[in-house]
C-alpha cells in the first residue's frame, strides 16, 4: 500500500517528467552547393601530402530542429557567384527554396549558425534577417575590422552590421538551445572564431558536422592543415579535440565538404532522429 506521502509525491513527480521530457531533434541536410570542377587539393595540406590529388568538393547547410525551434547551421555561397570561377561553386538550389519544401519560412528560423566567415558558409546568411545570428567571437571580429580580415565580407552580414538584427557571439562553446542537445564546439584553426556542430539525435545517436576542421577524408585521417588557415597549431589542437570527443560521446562525424558523407544522412527533404 502506498503511503499518502509517496502518493503525493508520485502525482507531483508525473506532470515534472512530462515537462522535463526532452525536444525532439532532427537534422535534416540541405544542399549549399557543388564544385564546377575536381579541385587540385595541394593548398589544403601543408605538407604537401595532397599534391597529386583532386576532387570535386560539395557544399553542406543544415537544419536542426528542436521540437518547435530551429537552427540553420551553415548557409552557402552567394547565389550571384553561382558558377563564378573564383569561388568555384554551382548552388542549384536556394536555402529559402529548400525550406520552403519543408515548410518553413525565413521568419520561421530562430537560429542561423555559421562556421566560420568564409564565403562558401555565409552566402546566404542575409536571407535570414530575422534570425538570431551566431558566430564565433573572433570571426565576428574579424568581419567587422577596418579593413576587414581574412578575405571576411561584412556585405554578407548586413543585417546584422547595419540593420540591428539580433546576434549572439561566442568564444568557447555554445549550447544553442540550452539543454546539450545541441552544442556549437571551439574548433579555432582554420579561421580564428572556427566552430564545428554537435548534434544528440535520439535514434542515430550523436552526429558531429566538422565545419572546415576538415575538407575531405583523407585530410580529416592525416589531419592535413591547409596553407590558408589562419593558425597551424590551433587546426591540430582542435583535430584532437573533436577526434577524441568524437570518440568519447560515440558519434557519426560528417565532413560537411566531402562528397561521400552526403549519404550519411537520409537524402532531403528526410530527416535524422
Ligand atoms: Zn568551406
Amino acid at each position: 500500500m502506498l503511503r499518502p506521502l509517496t502518493l503525493a509525491l508520485a502525482l507531483l513527480a508525473a506532470p515534472a517528467a512530462a515537462q522535463d521530457a526532452p525536444a525532439a531533434v532532427s537534422l535534416t541536410r540541405l544542399d549549399c552547393g557543388r564544385a564546377t570542377e575536381a579541385w587540385p587539393l595541394n593548398a589544403f595540406d601543408d605538407t604537401g601530402a595532397a599534391a597529386n590529388e583532386k576532387k570535386a568538393l560539395v557544399g553542406s547547410c543544415y537544419l536542426i530542429r528542436h521540437g518547435s525551434r530551429t537552427l540553420l547551421w551553415d548557409t552557402g555561397i552567394d547565389p550571384a557567384t553561382s558558377g563564378d570561377p573564383d569561388g568555384g561553386f554551382i548552388l542549384d538550389r536556394t536555402l529559402v527554396s529548400q525550406l520552403e519544401q519543408m515548410g518553413l519560412k525565413p521568419a520561421d528560423i530562430e537560429f542561423v549558425g555559421v562556421s566560420h566567415y568564409h564565403y562558401d558558409h555565409v552566402g546566404q546568411a542575409k536571407e535570414f534577417p530575422v534570425s538570431t545570428l551566431l558566430i564565433g567571437k573572433a570571426d565576428w571580429d574579424a568581419i567587422t575590422h577596418d579593413p576587414p580580415l581574412g578575405n571576411s565580407d561584412p556585405k554578407m552580414f548586413a543585417p546584422w552590421i547595419s540593420g540591428g538584427a539580433k546576434m549572439e557571439t561566442f568564444t568557447g562553446d555554445k549550447d544553442v538551445f540550452g539543454d546539450r542537445s545541441v552544442v556549437i564546439l571551439a574548433m579555432p584553426g582554420h579561421t580564428p572564431g572556427h566552430h564545428a556542430l554537435l548534434v544528440r539525435l535520439a535514434g542515430m545517436g550523436p552526429v558531429m558536422l566538422t565545419g572546415d576542421l576538415a575538407h575531405f577524408t583523407a585530410n580529416y585521417e592525416r589531419e592535413g592543415v591547409p596553407t590558408f588557415n589562419t593558425d597551424r597549431a590551433d587546426t591540430l589542437a582542435s583535430f584532437d579535440r573533436f577526434k577524441k570527443m568524437a570518440k568519447n560521446v560515440g558519434a557519426k562525424v560528417i565532413i560537411q565538404h566531402e562528397p561521400a558523407d552526403v549519404a550519411l544522412l537520409p537524402a532531403f527533404p528526410e530527416a535524422a532522429k
